[in-house]
């Protein structure tokens, strides 16, 4: 198939600016430029694989492993000690964040990670939490299906777009978005389904790479947070903060310690 049926082309999906009079940057290459919005700064691939290329051909489960062994074989000792210094900070400081802003906002009831891969996170969910998901690559789905039947959840095999127009308004207590709304093409209308599914008072965490860290302006293009072509958006903590409150949502964690410079991610917690 001719790629340039496979491929979006996009304005800036913070502001909506086209992208004919954008910057474009150094971090993107020929195929998948890499642009800033001359109106509001936010820093966007141009063009984005289409849903069906990425349920198939750049589905997570491989992209990850590829780029995962591209890296190490570039930098094979930078790679070690990162995983290494991941490893200690999970594992030894026992610091993982996800389970602990989980218990502080979301007290029990339905529960939905957009992007769930095979239900890893799903599974690991207190028995208080009925799990459910939205995964684009089948064989992932299938798998987390298995997971969360038997606790009465359920998976939708869908983009995240469509899957969520798809779920019933007001009736989730908390959405998980680890790591997933970078890859988004429509982020703010993703953010804006979020929003119609929760219930209120319910609560959305988001987890993304963050485009001010330190680490980006250090490393240059060989920051761990690009990723091409699946990384689509690229936020500083001022772009997360306007797109979830342009949403609709309330920010209700965004601290210091969520969004440090030194870290390569940062969380935010909003609420409808
Ligand atoms: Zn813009």
């Amino acid at each position: 198939m001719d790629v340039s049926q496979r491929v979006v082309s996009r304005n800036c999906p913070h502001c909506n600016a086209s992208a004919q009079a954008s910057d474009v940057l150094p971090y993107g290459n020929e195929e998948w430029p890499m642009v800033q919005c001359s109106s509001c700064k936010f820093v966007y691939l141009k063009r984005a694989p289409v849903y069906e290329r990425l349920s198939e051909e750049f589905a997570w489960e491989k992209t990850s492993t590829q780029e995962r062994e591209a890296r190490e074989q570039r930098e094979p000792v930078k790679q070690g000690l990162s995983r290494a210094f991941k490893h200690f900070r999970q594992k030894v400081l026992k610091r993982n964040k996800l389970p602990e802003l989980i218990a502080k906002y979301i007290p029990g009831g339905h529960v939905l990670d957009i992007g769930c891969a095979g239900g890893g996170l799903l599974a690991a969910l207190p028995a208080q939490y009925t799990p459910h998901g939205i995964e684009v690559s089948k064989a992932l789905a299938e798998q987390a299906n298995a997971v969360v039947a038997p606790r009465g959840g359920s998976i939708m095999h869908d983009n995240a777009l469509n899957g969520i127009a798809r779920l019933p308004a007001d009736h989730y207590a908390g959405v998980l978005m680890s790591a997933f709304l970078e890859h988004e093409v429509e982020p703010l209308g993703l953010l804006q389904g979020v929003c119609r599914v929760l219930k209120p008072g319910g609560v959305v965490i988001i987890k993304v790479p963050n485009y001010g860290s330190w680490n980006r302006k250090i490393r240059q293009e060989k920051w761990c947070g690009f990723r091409l072509p699946d990384h689509v958006n690229y936020f500083t903590p001022g772009d997360l903060e306007d797109m979830v409150t342009r949403a609709g949502l309330k920010v209700v964690q965004f601290g210091l310690a969520d969004r440090q410079p030194t870290s390569d991610n940062m969380w935010i917690v909003a609420a409808r």
